[in-house]
């Protein structure tokens, strides 16, 4: 009874070590976009279409900076995918801002 403690904690410990080392570790320089797109709902969507016209084109890409109610043209160099668009802001701090919560700030934003 006394030996299969030290076998099962180290079986144990062997599993976890497994998991901690397959964990990426992205490097500093990685770009912040996330490789996912976030996941949108009907109500996201439909506002992502509604901005996508905004800039004239309904191309899947909002060129207009949704950080600033979309009175800014967005830049390419600033952009965040979200569903199945392409969002460019006009500057680091306003897509900063979506990368934290692009629904919740979809949600305030008002496309009209
Ligand atoms: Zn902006």
């Amino acid at each position: 009874m006394v030996r299969t403690k030290p076998t099962f904690l180290s079986f144990c410990f062997l599993v976890v070590a497994g998991c901690g080392g397959k964990a990426p570790t992205p490097p500093a320089d990685a770009p912040v976009t996330p490789a996912v797109p976030i996941a949108t709902t009907p109500e996201i969507d439909a506002k992502l279409a509604a901005a996508d016209k905004k800039d004239g084109k309904e191309d899947k890409v909002v060129h207009k900076c949704a950080g600033c109610a979309l009175h800014m043209d967005g830049d390419a160099k600033f952009a965040l995918k979200v569903g199945g668009y392409d969002m460019h802001f006009c500057k680091d701090a306003c897509l900063v801002r979506y990368q934290k919560d692009a629904l919740g700030e979809l949600g305030k934003l008002k496309v009209d």
